[in-house]
């Protein structure tokens, strides 16, 4: 894994940089921007992390999470780069950075998505990496910048999230012995998964039980829907949905599970898929995108109508790839 040498060189020459990652943040997007963010502070240069969404409750531990926001037109008057995170195409990062100064300053994106549409002016896209803080950390490591236990603990906390802690099917031994060299500079992985996968509240479980109780299954396909009414009996957030795609997964005779979350009149839907199937390009043709085993879309409709798209392209992919 080699970032190329145009972006080492904008990277180590910027003396201020603002870096962005997507909409709805996960781990590793929060992880790859507080952890790349603060090893080039470390480096002395000046560093603005944005984020069009707020950081989710169980990453708010993460040094510096506080400080993300929105970003302010100051700073992308200021920064001489802009370095986007974890996302595949300009709509993953929402559309107040089309703007003029934005596209007048060098756009460098780092990102493992195999959809990734390479919208940046320096593309440095690995699909076989499992998380874009993996790339993070061959990044710091190969430029020599600072890699200490802050960095770190950011740095992990991407990896071990994006790969489930260690579970997916791209976990190879270099993601293995990029944590390693992580827990050695001194981040903690029980400190880590205890903060992300111990965060859920009785409005979730209430959730869950909800969605739990409608998930339908049908030529090993197996899904379900959050509509705002449960959101609204249960207390929830969308965001309470996070996961619920990864237990549906773990479906005996299933090859995809789906779940579709109502939201401000569009639906959002995460898809994971076994080893030997591929959705993402169902993801993409829905106008979204992802990795072969997870990916996702927001698409305008009701849950009724994207049911319908989702599940009719899910099952032409099926057969096409042999499965059904
Ligand atoms: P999630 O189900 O939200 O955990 O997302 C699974 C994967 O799909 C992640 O790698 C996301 O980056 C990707 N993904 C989710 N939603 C979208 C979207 N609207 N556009 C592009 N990629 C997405
Ligand atoms: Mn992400
Ligand atoms: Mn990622």
């Amino acid at each position: 894994m080699t970032p190329p040498d145009n972006l080492k060189t904008l990277i180590l020459e910027a003396q201020r940089l603002l870096l962005i990652c997507h909409v709805t943040p996960d781990g590793d997007a929060i992880g790859s921007l507080l952890g790349l963010g603060w090893s080039l502070r470390k480096a002395g240069k000046q560093v603005t992390l944005a984020c069009p969404d707020t950081t989710p409750t169980e990453l708010q531990f993460l040094p510096g999470a506080d400080e993300i926001g929105p970003a302010r037109p100051e700073a992308l008057a200021q920064a001489e780069v802009i370095v986007i995170l974890d996302s595949s195409d300009r709509e993953r990062i929402a559309n107040q950075y089309a703007e003029a100064p934005f596209l007048a300053k060098p756009v460098i994106v780092i990102d493992h998505h195999v959809t990734n549409v390479l919208f940046g002016d320096v593309n440095w896209v690995e699909p076989t990496a499992a998380a874009t803080a993996q790339m993070c950390a061959e990044l710091i490591r190969q430029l020599g910048l600072p890699l200490d236990e802050e960095v770190a603990l950011c740095l992990l906390t991407g990896i071990v999230t994006d790969t489930r802690c260690f579970r997916t099917s791209n976990t190879t031994a270099e993601v293995l012995a990029a944590a390693t060299r992580l827990i050695e500079a001194g981040a903690s992985l029980a400190d880590v998964t205890e903060r992300v996968f111990r965060d859920n509240s009785l409005a979730r479980i209430c959730l869950w039980a909800r969605a739990l109780g409608g998930v339908q299954m049908k030529d090993r396909v197996i899904w379900t829907e959050v509509s705002r009414e449960m959101l609204k009996a249960c207390g929830a957030g969308t965001r309470d949905t996070t996961g619920l795609a990864n237990f549906l997964d773990a479906t005996r005779d299933t090859d995809v599970s789906i779940v579709l979350v109502e939201k401000n009149g569009k639906v959002e839907a995460s898809m994971r898929a076994q080893r030997g199937v591929d959705i993402s390009g169902v993801a993409f043709g829905l106008g979204g995108g992802g990795h072969p085993q997870a990916a996702g879309f927001t698409r305008q409709g009701t849950l009724a109508e994207i049911r319908e798209q989702v599940l009719s392209a899910t099952w032409a992919a099926l057969r096409e790839q042999g499965r059904a």
